[in-house]
């Protein structure tokens, strides 16, 4: 296994072409920060790092530097990029068409996706509602989850309420940030959005009052002590199974998921699940749910959808809820919403291509290596005088850096000490994203054990530089 002087030392991977500098870097950057207004960025403190092309788990800057992708490009790659097979199936499908709308239009590559998602979901979900990113599929979920109690035989319209979890995040559109609970992306919107019946994480302590996770029996109590007092209300309840990402990788309680179903199921309450960013074999399994044999009434899926090629999501649902979507169009059932890019072929043409690849090179089969490989090294990290914690799901970690490690006080959030660790990593290596003081692990499935060694070294001393 490499040691820590290992990561400067190694030699850049041979599976990347090399190129020289693009001389037109320098105007490049300042066209950067002059014109486009970077996501969760605040564009005064920007420094541009230009990726000009990636293989594998490589990404190459417009200087030529090399980087392992330890976030898997926003916790979307899932084979590596440049994937041969992935780049075949799009340019094969640029050749026969690019978009077409899924507006009452269809095509046979969206078709084959469609039904190829149906057989590798949890048994139940044959319904694909199409969409363009995350939040646009939690949104879908939402929205069909309330219009269902309308439409149900027989009718329920009191049921207008959302149950959600605390540090939830859910994606940046206005239904999905009224869902969400990580207070510094939604408090300044609260006076746009609607009010869910909110429950404590079970995942972790709340951040505003200091208080512990509740226990699993705690949380289920709370859970069905909601559901019995607003019962004939509730339209569905929304979370991410088994691990809350953006929260900062908070890992539920086994048996947390299972009694949620059990409970909203007797409760007669929907299930939306969020697996944007657990799908697709991030936490071992196919989807997160299966962890612990729920099947949901939705799932919502995008990331990973496309190994992290392109922008598609997906909202999958029953029978049952479609059904209630069913009559002539004079009966006013149809559900009204809709995304142009929904469905596109392009999209649909790798993510069909991804799920081959999960089936013909054994990707979930070859993760548990992996897995064990991360925590190895989560063990050593854990020990770093600036670590308060380690959280470890599949193949994604979570480090806290705290300012004590006894008594494990926080860093001055001002301090920005995770972005300074993922920054110093940069000097060692590796793209890291933290979210807050948690330095964050996710690589793409298709890592290697070497590689592995490599990131998981270049973020521990980029965590040294930055914790002095
Ligand atoms: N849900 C979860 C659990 C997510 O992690 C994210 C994005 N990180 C979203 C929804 C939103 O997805 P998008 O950014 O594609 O809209």
């Amino acid at each position: 296994m490499a040691d820590a002087t290992s990561v400067q030392a190694d030699p850049a991977p041979t599976d990347v072409p090399p190129s020289g500098p693009d001389a037109r870097a320098d105007s490049l950057a300042a066209w950067d920060r002059e014109h486009v207004w970077h996501a969760f960025t605040q564009m005064q403190e920007y420094e541009p790092l230009l990726i000009d092309r990636g293989t594998g788990c490589t990404l190459v800057d417009t200087a030529g530097r090399r980087y392992l992708d330890g976030s898997a490009s926003m916790w979307c790659n899932v084979h590596g990029h440049a994937h041969p097979r992935l780049d075949a199936a799009l340019f094969s499908q640029a050749g026969k068409v690019a978009h077409t709308t899924n507006l009452g239009l269809s095509n046979p590559t969206t078709i084959e996706f469609a039904r190829r998602l149906v057989e590798v979901a949890p048994a139940g979900l044959e319904k694909v509602f199409f969409t363009g990113d995350g939040s646009s599929a939690v949104e879908a979920a939402l929205k069909i989850a309330f219009q269902y109690w309308l439409q149900a035989d027989p009718p329920r319209e009191g049921r207008t309420k959302f149950v959600a979890i605390g540090e939830a995040y859910h994606g940046d559109t206005l239904g999905a940030v009224a869902v969400g609970g990580v207070d510094r992306f939604t408090s300044v919107f609260a006076p746009l959005t609607f009010e869910p019946i909110r429950l404590p994480s079970p995942g972790g302590a709340c951040p505003s009052t200091g208080r512990p996770a509740p226990t699993l029996g705690e949380s289920l109590a709370l859970l069905e002590r909601v559901l019995v007092t607003h019962v004939g209300q509730i339209a569905a309840m929304v979370m991410e199974p088994v691990m809350q990402a953006a929260a900062g990788i908070w890992i539920h309680p086994a048996g947390y998921l299972h009694g949620v179903r059990e409970l909203t199921r007797r409760h007669g309450v929907l299930l939306i699940l969020d697996e944007v960013a657990v799908g697709f074999g991030r936490t071992g399994t196919m989807f997160a749910c299966e962890r612990e044999r729920v099947v949901p009434d939705f799932l919502c899926l995008a990331k990973g959808l496309t190994a992290g090629y392109l922008p598609m999501a997906a909202t999958l649902t029953t029978a049952q809820v479609w059904n209630a979507f069913l009559g002539t169009y004079a009966e006013r059932r149809t559900f009204f919403h809709g995304h142009t890019y929904g469905g596109n072929p392009l999209a649909a043409a790798v993510g069909l291509a991804s799920l081959d690849i999960f089936r013909d090179e054994r990707v979930l089969e070859s993760l548990p290596p992996k897995i064990e490989r991360l925590q190895f090294h989560l063990d050593r990290i854990a020990e770093l005088p600036a670590v308060g914690a380690v959280r470890q799901c599949g193949l994604v970690a979570g480090i806290d850096l705290v300012a004590d490690k006894t008594s494990r006080r926080a860093y001055q959030w001002q301090e920005q000490r995770g972005m300074k660790a993922s920054l110093a990593a940069r000097r060692h290596g590796a793209i890291l994203r933290p979210l807050g003081d948690v330095v964050v692990l996710w690589p793409p499935l298709s890592i290697t054990l070497d590689e592995i060694d490599r990131l998981c070294h270049a973020a521990e001393a980029g965590i040294r530089d930055a914790t002095g």
